[in-house]
């Protein structure tokens, strides 16, 4: 299970709109809690936007620069923060991995959160957890999403 922000879940849905008709991505950052037994409960404090670097095409296809990621991941650890999962939006197609997302997903126990954005307006956020243990038996399994009001 995902628990976002307000401020996160918001965030990461006018990213897809603002990059429209493309993909947006961006990283996903926060901390893990157990959730009782074999359930991990992410929540997700605040998010990174990453610039797109698929120039071949990136109204399908999304890919976040390895410096980029190690930059957000040095400076979440200095506030405390881990890399808990990945979004990215689906310009005129439905919130569900794709045969692509999966095979470019490597982060074992992360959310991949994916948005569909139809028309240049955000509509479903769906969130993914990949399980396995290796490249062999991964696979994504449908997570909850909770968005968390801060008063
Ligand atoms: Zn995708």
């Amino acid at each position: 299970m995902i628990q976002l922000s307000q401020s996160a879940y918001v965030s990461l849905r006018q990213h897809g709109e603002e990059t429209y008709p493309h993909e947006c991505c961006g990283v996903l950052l926060g901390c893990f809690d157990d959730n009782g037994p074999q359930s991990i409960l992410k929540t997700v404090s605040r998010i990174a936007r990453c610039g797109n670097t698929r120039e071949d095409s990136p109204h399908n296809r999304y890919s976040i620069d390895p410096r980029d990621l190690i930059r957000i991941q040095r400076a979440g650890r200095e506030r405390g923060e881990e890399i808990v999962g990945f979004y990215h939006s689906h310009p005129d197609h439905s919130a569900q991995w794709s045969t692509t997302d999966l095979a470019e997903a490597h982060w074992f126990g992360c959310s991949y959160v994916i948005t569909s954005v139809e028309k240049g307006k955000a509509v479903l956020t769906n969130s993914f957890e990949l399980t396995g243990s290796d490249e062999d038996d991964k696979k994504f399994v449908d997570e909850k999403t909770d968005v968390i009001q801060h008063p």
